[in-house]
């Protein structure tokens, strides 16, 4: 387990001893007769501090004996299950929660939270149907359950439903008062894509509006809108793509290709080459304006001032494999290689080697790709170029 994953289970497993403490506050009249005295067992004691130093398997150990002591405690009982969810013991979890759900001394709100709790583990087992069938009953008991909300949100979207998605998230974001926009805004990106599939262009051209609004850096939108006027009306493409880039510039070289063809189709190719001149004004190290660059210039027939700005981009970032790539594909255009070199050249052309890497700012998780939900930690938005560093094979 990398040191973000496992800083994020023990803030989880925090949060649900969290989660314990609120729901205690909610017995104090039932404590005021009754103090519960797990607090003073020693295995409590070294639970949390199994706890604070990310040692789950510990903590477990030392809450089961805990709960030996003090069978009653339904706080110790939600923590444990907690954890069993967090080790991957769905079943445990699951079997806990239901023993909860069983007692005849839990308030409203607690059955609220444990029915919640039940159909996360329902929902990390797989068992969906399940899942949202004890969402559904959390929010009967308890129509504001933040848990059970942000539970039937992501089995939403892990179902790809994003329609229901968007709408339990517009209930979260007004329950929390937080600002979910860039979210919605995929969101309904999503929906938009989908009925381009299903060619309803009007209602996908009004989720692309309706998410650049919601959040301008909502880039797959910009790009699908822009997709839509490439044929019809290029100028009008190009311009859409133009607003992306000034609302998110470092994912300016996404648009690249479609920009190109816009300005193209509008016959002011020359446009292309202005705007890459000015991203590399702007960032010396960009070497993705630079690359692109030098493409359209290798297809104008302008090889030798590409390999130019090649050799430049590559004393900056010497590591990007994609040019070198595009360095021996100009040497190739410029006839400098002879058979063998270009045999060599169309081989390497293959090669699972030149991917573009990315990686998860939120947990790390790497891709080959650009994508825009990470299918780890499901964040939206978290996908960066890698950078690996020169220095990064000597390490
Ligand atoms: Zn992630």
């Amino acid at each position: 387990m990398t040191e973000t994953a496992l800083a994020a289970v023990v803030l989880a497993a925090l949060a649900g001893l969290l989660a314990g403490r609120a729901w205690a506050a909610t017995r104090r009249s039932a404590e005021l007769r009754e103090r519960p005295g797990f607090r003073a067992s020693p295995h409590y004691t070294e639970a949390l501090h199994c706890l604070a130093t990310g040692q789950l398997e510990g903590a477990i150990r030392e809450l089961v004996k805990v709960l030996r002591e003090h069978p009653e405690s339904a706080e110790v009982q939600q923590v444990l299950a907690h954890l069993f969810r967090e080790v991957g013991q769905a079943e445990r979890a699951i079997e806990m929660h239901r023993a909860l759900l069983a007692r005849a001394d839990i308030t409203r709100a607690e059955r609220a939270h444990v029915l919640a709790s039940l159909g996360t583990d329902y929902r990390k087992a797989g068992l969906l149907d399940r899942a949202a069938a004890a969402y559904g009953e959390a929010l009967d008991v308890d129509p504001k359950n933040v848990h059970a909300l942000v539970g039937q949100q992501k089995l939403a979207e892990e179902q790809r439903q994003w329609r229901e998605a968007y709408e339990v998230q517009t209930r979260l974001a007004r329950l929390r008062k937080s600002d979910d926009g860039l979210v919605l805004g995929f969101l309904q990106a999503q929906m938009g894509a989908e009925a381009v599939r299903a060619g309803q262009r009007d209602a996908a051209e009004a989720s692309f509006r309706t998410a650049v609004s919601l959040d301008r850096r909502v880039f797959p939108a910009h790009l699908a809108l822009a997709a839509m006027w490439s044929e019809d009306d290029p100028r009008r493409a190009a311009s859409i793509l133009e607003g992306a880039i000034a609302a998110a510039p470092e994912r300016a070289y996404l648009a690249f290709g479609a920009l190109e063809a816009a300005y193209r189709a509008a016959g002011e190719p020359s446009r292309f080459v202005a705007l890459c001149e000015r991203l590399v004004r702007e960032d010396a190290r960009d070497w993705r304006a630079r690359l692109a660059l030098a493409r359209h210039l290798r297809g104008e027939g302008g090889a030798r001032e590409a390999l130019g700005l090649l050799l430049r981009a590559l004393e900056s970032n010497p590591h990007v494999l994609l040019v070198h790539l595009e360095v021996w594909r100009t040497l190739r255009a410029l006839g400098t290689l002879g058979p063998e070199e270009q045999r060599f050249v169309a081989t390497v052309e293959e090669s699972a080697l030149y991917v573009d890497p990315h990686i998860c700012t939120v947990c790390r998780y790497r891709a080959d790709d650009m994508l825009w939900r990470c299918p780890h930690c499901h964040e939206w938005n978290s996908f960066v170029e890698e950078r690996v560093g020169p220095a990064a094979g000597a390490r």
